[in-house]
């Protein structure tokens, strides 16, 4: 499974809010719940769907297209603008499939954006859908040393990798954050070293974290699987590095979640 697979899931859910919480200054956690959670696979890692998200005002409609393929998304977009969902890209932050519940962290950054706005107002009984996307790291079964780097929106990406590694993984994370209070508890293997990197401000989104995988060099580049994720930049220039560096690019899972100066 890895995210060129990602159009094969069908799998889609409306839900409602359960609950909203800051948990840190940067991070809101909203909590979806609802018996059509009961289909959604559990894929652990970096499991991401889609998100539909509702119009800020009137009516949405959420009878969707399950596959986001060309047609599926056609389907989408003729949909009427007035009562069409929003499209955003979230992922799981932990998923209860027993109490029909899946957590998302939302990374707070103003008021430009759909999905930055919706969090900061939504609350409990709004309704949303996902769409099931799969998991993305797609890591070789002889891994010797796995190599994780993102920023904050990685951040529940690289915390689902962590947890779902077999417990004698070895390697190393970095997450970048914007204030060193956006850390959170994560289960990691012993083996796996987690380094939180508090952004230095002014600086581009995920370069404290870019520079960081420019200082890691390795003597088994063979066996290194690694996975890039965040603002653009980050995941395209760090997989030059490895590939500089000697690892096979199909051992590279990247991916820009985001990119600086464009809505999504
Ligand atoms: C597979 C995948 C999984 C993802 N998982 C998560 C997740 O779990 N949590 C999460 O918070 N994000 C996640 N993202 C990133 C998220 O989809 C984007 O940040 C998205 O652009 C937010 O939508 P928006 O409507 O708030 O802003 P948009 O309308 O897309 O953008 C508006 C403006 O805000 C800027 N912008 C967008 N995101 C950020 C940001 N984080 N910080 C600063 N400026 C930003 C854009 O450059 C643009 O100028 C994921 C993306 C992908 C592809």
């Amino acid at each position: 499974m890895s995210f060129k697979d990602s159009k094969k899931h069908t799998t889609l859910c409306v839900v409602d809010v359960v609950g909203t919480e800051r948990i840190s200054p940067n991070i809101i956690r909203v909590t979806l719940g609802g018996d059509q959670l009961q289909q959604l696979p559990n894929h652990g890692f970096d499991h991401w769907f889609r998100l539909f998200l509702p119009q800020e005002q009137g009516e949405t409609s959420f009878d969707l297209p399950n596959r986001i393929d060309t047609i599926g998304y056609l389907k989408y977009l003729r949909m009427p603008s007035a009562t069409r969902p929003h499209l955003r890209n979230y992922t799981v932050r932990e998923f209860r499939p027993q109490a029909r519940e899946l957590d998302i962290d939302f990374v707070v950054h103003g008021d430009e954006g759909i999905a930055t706005r919706w969090v900061q107002r939504t609350k409990q009984g709004d309704t949303v859908a996902l769409l099931d996307q799969g998991r993305g790291y797609d890591f070789e079964p002889d891994t010797t040393y796995h190599l994780l780097a993102g920023d904050e929106t990685a951040l529940p990406a690289i915390a689902g990798i962590l947890r779902d590694l077999p417990r004698d993984a070895t390697g190393l994370a970095l997450i970048e954050i914007p204030d060193p209070a956006d850390a959170q508890p994560v289960d990691a293997p012993t083996g796996v070293q987690l380094r939180w990197l508090a952004r230095e401000s002014p600086a581009r989104p995920g370069a404290t974290a870019l520079a960081a995988v420019q200082a890691w060099t390795t003597d088994t580049p063979a066996t290194v699987s690694a996975y890039f994720a965040g603002e653009q930049n980050l995941p395209t220039t760090a997989r030059r590095h490895l590939v500089d560096a000697g690892v096979p690019k199909r051992r590279i899972t990247f991916t820009g979640y985001w990119k600086l100066g464009r809505s999504h």
